[in-house]
This record gives C-alpha cells, structure tokens and sequence, in this order.
C-alpha cells in the first residue's frame, strides 16, 4: 500500500479539526509517541495529535480516507507488541484526553468509560461504591482502559473473573470510514446478528477507534486470602497449578514466578523477601469471597495440594502491607528483568496442565540456543512470559539464531494445544510467526474483515498480519 505524506495543506487542516494547541508535529514533543514498552523499537510518525471528542476523530479518519494517510490509535503506550507504534508513518491518534468514568450505573451494575482512563483509577472509582471491575493487568496503574479493550487484556484475576472480553457489553466506534457505531447493546446478553463487539475486542486498533465503552461490573469481594508458596524446581511448580483447580478450589489469581525474576525484583527494589538457597520457582495464590469460612477451607485445600507436589513453604501474608508487597514482586517483575538485561518477551499460552511440558520445552530450547530465560505469568490460565534474556549470548547469535529459537517456542507452544500470545496481543512484532498456527484459511478470512471495515488499509497498518 502506497500512502501519501502529510503535506503542509493537509497539516493546516488537522489543526482546523482538532485545534492547533493538540497537534505535536516537532521531534522532541513526538518522542514519546515514537515507542512503547516493546524492547527498544522507535517509530516516528509525522504528527501526533490530540482528539478532544468523538466528531473530530470521525472528521479527521475522513480526511485521511481522502489523503491516504495512515492513523495509528493509541493509549498509554504500555503495549508489549509494538501495536501503538506508527510503522508506517503518518498519524498517531493519541486518546490520552479520553480520560472520563462517564457514569458509575449502580442500578444495573454498569458504567460508561471513555478509552483514555488509567485501568486502576476506574477499578478505584468501582471500589469506592463497593463494586469490581477486576481486570487488572500488571501494568494497571498506567494502562488504559481503551489499550486494554484492544488487546483484550487480562491480568491476574482472569483465572477467576475471566478477560475483559466477558466485561465489555457495548462500544462506541469509529469506523475507518468516519461512520459512528454503537457495536451493541447495554445489556448482558446478546443473539442479535454478528457480534461486534467481540470482534471489536483484541482487533489492536485495525478496525476502529473506540470512543466510550459500556462495562459491566460486579458486588466486590469481602475477604482474600493470599499466600507464596516455594518449590525447588519449576516443574513441581507446574504440576501444582492443574492440581489445585482439580482439588476443587478455583483461586482468584494464581501467578508462577522463578527465583531469578524474583532475585532481580529484590535487587532492585530492595524488597525483603526470604528466599531460601534452594527455591526454584514460588506460586503466588489468592482466593477471594464473601465468607471468611469458605476462603479457609480453599486456603487448607490449596495447601494440602501444594504439599502433595513438593511445595516447601507457604508463606501466608498477615497484613495488608505484606500482602501488598508480595504483590509487587509480581507486578515489578517486567521492569525489573527490563532493567537486567538485553531481553525479549514472548507471552505464551498453553491448556493449563500443559505448563510442566511448556516450562520444560523452554528450557531445553534455551539449552540448544544458548539463551536464559527468566518466566512468570498467569499460571492458572496456561500464560506463561518468557523472557528471554541475552546474558552471556554473543550478539551475532543473537542477532543471527534467536529467531530460530523463538520460533521453537511457539511451534512448542502451538503442539501443546495452545497459541501465539494470551494478552499481550500480535501488533508488529508477533505477525510473522503467526503462520506457526494459522492457516491460510485463516488469513483469508481477516483479511477479508479488514477490508469491509477499512478498504483503503489506513488504521493501524502492519500490524496482525501483512496485507
Ligand atoms: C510492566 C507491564 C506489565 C504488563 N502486564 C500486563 C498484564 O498483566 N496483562 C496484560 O494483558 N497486559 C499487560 N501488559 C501489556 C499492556 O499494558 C497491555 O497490553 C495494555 O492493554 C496496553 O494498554 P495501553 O493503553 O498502554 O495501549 P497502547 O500500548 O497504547 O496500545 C495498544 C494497542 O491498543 C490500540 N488502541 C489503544 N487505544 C485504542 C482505542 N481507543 N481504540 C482502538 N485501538 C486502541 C493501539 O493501536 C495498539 O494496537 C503489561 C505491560 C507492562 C509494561
């Protein structure tokens, strides 16, 4: 696709749609705008600009329909996948000014959210009137909510609460096109046509620029109980996580960590966390409810389960601070393995009783390649992170084999029964291995959606898959 530069006619005009104090077209103002937190890619894009409402985006996707200009939405630019990054030039929509909880519907346990707000300030304001909105990415104190719908995100209560795609009821759309759709309706439940919304969801800004979003939210939780538990291998640690949900007992986060990305969170932080010369691996398991009863009875079954398969220690938080900074070793563990090493994530998922061959496989396909890696993740749903560190790796062989060796892990990955990424989307750096799972049939069939809902190909290009 052959896409026009933004000339100076064409500039003037985007400062008449959205106001000359919201459009950056200097260097320095568009640097922020030129990554996100995917290793070290940097894309510039010709302008940025600042949407204050939904009429000027409709105007201005008009006028890059007119133009072929690309347009490249994005949130807080937390994304793993590269999907904010303006690949191809052109514009970055930037939905920061998006950043209203429109109303909190305590009738029908609703609320209306604009994209731009931070994950955490509206699960706050939820809480504040004794409602959960729990999906709660690691990165929640910064993500957006519209980043979030785009990849359709999880976290840690997933293995609970599910994805945001249970939580989405309707959107607000624009359309490549300029049209504005609501993509259904503010109900909960849906036999009406095909289901936009769904496929609004994860479609990582290629479809539409959604402008509100209809939620539902649920009472919240009274009690939780959590606990750290060590192993001295990662493969008991594994095992364990089928187990407990077999014992019975589905927790409200269930997260596997190994020692180093733990040893470099304390290093780091300089947290204080006990951690003994022989633990491999820990599991960071929450339980939640209303009845303080039946939280202790899951604690003793989880415990009894953890034992079984060679648990040493269960350390139990106490208080809200411990509990609190058990929580941060997990939270801080991408920044921390960021700030170690040269490093590569990929973000893996597999049927949950397939993580003992996963973490297996991924250590011997480190073996061959000569690649550490440091994982931890969302165990109780099959997503493991892998990051894979450089360490001693010399950089022709990273540069030169590392692929090869990424490949493996997915080919792995995908002969377990499972897929390319759980959350942290395809964007631009994930599109090439998609073959690995997908057929062509496939990429026939996305194609074909792309271009019904964008036929001149201008928002968010290159990235899922090529055209
Ligand atoms: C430390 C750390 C921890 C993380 N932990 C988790 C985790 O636990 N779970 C998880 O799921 N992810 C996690 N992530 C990844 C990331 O935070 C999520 O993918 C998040 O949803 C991205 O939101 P964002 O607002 O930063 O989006 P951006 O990175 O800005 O954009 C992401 C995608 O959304 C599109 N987009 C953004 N806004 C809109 C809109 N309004 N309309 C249409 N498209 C839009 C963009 O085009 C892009 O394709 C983590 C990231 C970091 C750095």
């Amino acid at each position: 696709m052959i896409y026009n530069k933004i000339t100076e006619d064409i500039l003037t005009d985007i400062k008449q749609i959205i106001g000359d104090e919201w459009v950056i077209s200097d260097r320095a103002g568009m640097e922020k705008y030129s990554h996100d937190e995917t290793e070290d890619l940097r894309y510039y894009p010709e302008v940025v600009v600042k949407p204050g409402n939904t009429a000027e985006i409709s105007t201005l996707l008009k006028l890059c329909n007119r133009h072929l200009i690309p347009v490249t939405p994005r949130g807080a630019g937390t994304g793993l996948s590269g999907g904010a990054l303006p690949v191809m030039g052109g514009i970055v929509l930037a939905m920061e000014r998006f950043n209203q909880v429109l109303d909190i519907d305590e009738q029908n346990l609703q609320a209306t959210v604009e994209p731009g707000v931070i994950t955490e300030e509206f699960m706050n304001q939820a809480a504040a009137k004794g409602l959960l909105y729990p999906i709660d990415p690691a990165s929640k104190g910064s993500c957006f909510i519209g980043g979030n719908i785009a990849h359709g995100s999880g976290g840690p209560r997933v293995v609970k609460y599910g994805t945001i795609r249970e939580y989405v009821l309707n959107l607000e759309v624009v359309l490549p096109s300029g049209d504005i759709i609501w993509t259904g309706a503010n109900t909960l439940k849906y036999a009406s046509g095909y289901n936009l919304t769904q496929l609004m969801i994860g479609s990582e800004g290629t479809l539409g620029v959604v402008t509100k979003i209809v939620v539902k939210l649920i009472p919240a939780p009274t009690v939780d109980a959590l606990m750290m538990a060590s192993f001295n291998s990662n493969q008991e640690a594994c095992e364990a996580v089928s187990a407990v949900f077999r014992a019975g007992v589905i927790p409200s986060t269930l997260e596997f960590m190994e020692r180093k990305g733990v040893q470099w969170v304390i290093d780091k932080d300089g947290l204080t966390f006990d951690m003994k010369p022989e633990d491999a691996a820990f599991l960071l398991i929450e339980v939640d409810g209303t009845n303080p009863d039946v939280i202790f009875d899951d604690c003793e079954k989880i415990n009894a389960v953890l034992e079984a398969h060679g648990c040493t220690n269960v350390l139990f938080a106490d208080t809200a601070t411990q509990k609190e900074e058990l929580w941060r070793i997990r939270r801080t563990m991408g920044v921390s393995v960021k700030a170690n090493s040269v490093y590569k994530e990929e973000d893996t998922v597999v049927p949950r009783a397939a993580l003992p061959q996963l973490i297996k496989g991924i250590k011997e396909i480190g073996d061959r390649y000569g690649f550490e890696s440091v994982c931890y993740g969302h165990a109780g749903d099959g997503n493991l992170h892998v990051n894979i560190v450089k360490a001693n790796m010399s950089d022709v062989d990273w540069n030169t084999k590392l692929n090869d060796g990424i490949t493996e892990l997915f080919e792995l990955t995908v002969a377990l029964g499972g897929t390319l990424s759980g959350e942290h989307g395809i964007g631009f750096v994930q599109k090439d291995f998609m073959p690995i799972k997908y057929s062509p049939v496939h990429f026939e069939l996305w194609r074909g959606i792309k271009q019904v809902f964008d036929k001149n190909y201008i928002l968010n290009p290159a990235k899922i898959f090529n055209r």
